[in-house]
């Protein structure tokens, strides 16, 4: 029997990466001593591109089970390992395959975009996916006359439609991390320090938005903490994200946002903290659990996804 106490993670992962040629992407929601050990850090968007562009025979994908799909689409002929099948996405499960059909049907004639949080059966039906780091500009990249459709976070949707007053018919979905957060407990910590800027995702309510001095992607919550001078953030995202805030600028401090209930540490991603350093290992050691998907859904699944990446390009995003 293995004597977990004995395994020394970090080094054997090391081990096992370079021995096997592995590449190990990690999202921003995951652990810090998980980011550490990961080839490369991102959000949804920059981990899309680095999924589709490196020299690895595997990739260990440390986030949850839609991204890594995404990992499979734009690289089919690599292995795509997900250390725990049960990580999934409350938003992407919120966007099921037989309601969206007949969405698309009673709404004919707009272009789909949708979200990359999505499970891979509803990115055959999109035309564009976008991230929230290109959500906006992909939408503004449109023709003006255009009628989309957005799915699935309604939150986001809302957000963008206030943004580019563009004719838009949300899905009505939602993440359930960031739908939690208090606007009360925000506006008290506010109280306490008042130098504080609230910053938050666009997945937030709306009442939680209003009272943002910055709204952005995960990626871009990070950029805003390393330019700006305050010293003090309120954070509205998945607080993994603090990982990387502490290490670019230790000296400043950072509070997440507290969630409606005090008690639940619902504020984290339940499904991102599922995966472990031991679940890593043990991945990388049997390589799997394996990401597997019929070929003829990776070319339909990829044209969007490609579609996004083609304008992002472009757009320099
Ligand atoms: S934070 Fe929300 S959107 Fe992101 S993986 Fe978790 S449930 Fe899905």
């Amino acid at each position: 029997m293995i004597n977990r106490d004995k395994i020394d993670y970090v080094s054997e992962i090391k081990r096992l990466k370079k021995k096997k040629n592995v590449i190990i992407l990690a999202h921003y929601y995951q652990t810090g001593d998980i980011q550490d050990i990961a080839d490369f850090v991102g959000d949804s968007l920059a981990l899309s591109q680095k999924a589709a562009s490196n020299d690895a025979d595997i990739i260990l994908f440390a986030g949850v089970r839609f991204m890594a799909e995404t990992a499979k689409i734009l690289s089919p002929e690599k292995k795509v390992l997900l250390p725990d099948m049960n990580a999934g996405c409350s938003l992407a499960d919120s966007c099921k395959p037989e309601d969206f059909k007949k969405f698309l049907e009673e709404n004919p004639g707009r272009t789909v975009i949708t979200y990359v949080n999505t499970n891979v059966d509803i990115k055959v039906l999109s035309d564009i996916i976008c991230t929230s780091s290109n959500a906006i500009q992909i939408i503004e990249s449109l023709p003006s006359e255009e009628k989309i459709i957005f799915a699935p976070d309604r939150n986001l949707g809302n957000y963008i439609l206030s943004k580019t007053g563009r004719d838009i018919i949300v899905w009505n979905g939602s993440c359930h991390v960031h739908e939690e957060f208090s606007l009360e407990a925000i506006l008290k910590l506010k109280e306490e320090f008042p130098d504080a800027k609230i910053i938050v995702h666009p997945e937030c309510e709306l009442p939680v938005r209003m009272v943002a001095d910055f709204i952005g992607s995960t990626a871009s919550l990070l950029q805003f903490t390393k330019k700006d001078n305050a010293s003090t953030y309120i954070v509205g995202t998945e607080p993994g994200i603090i990982h990387q805030m502490k290490k670019a600028n230790p000296l400043k401090n950072y509070i997440p946002a507290p969630p409606r209930d005090s008690t639940c540490g619902c504020s984290e991603c339940s499904f991102m903290k599922l995966i472990t350093m031991e679940k890593i290992y043990r991945c990388i050691r049997d390589e799997r659990p394996e990401i597997m998907i019929d070929a003829d859904i990776i070319i339909k699944a990829s044209k969007p996804i490609i579609r996004m990446m083609e304008i992002s390009e472009k757009l320099g995003l």
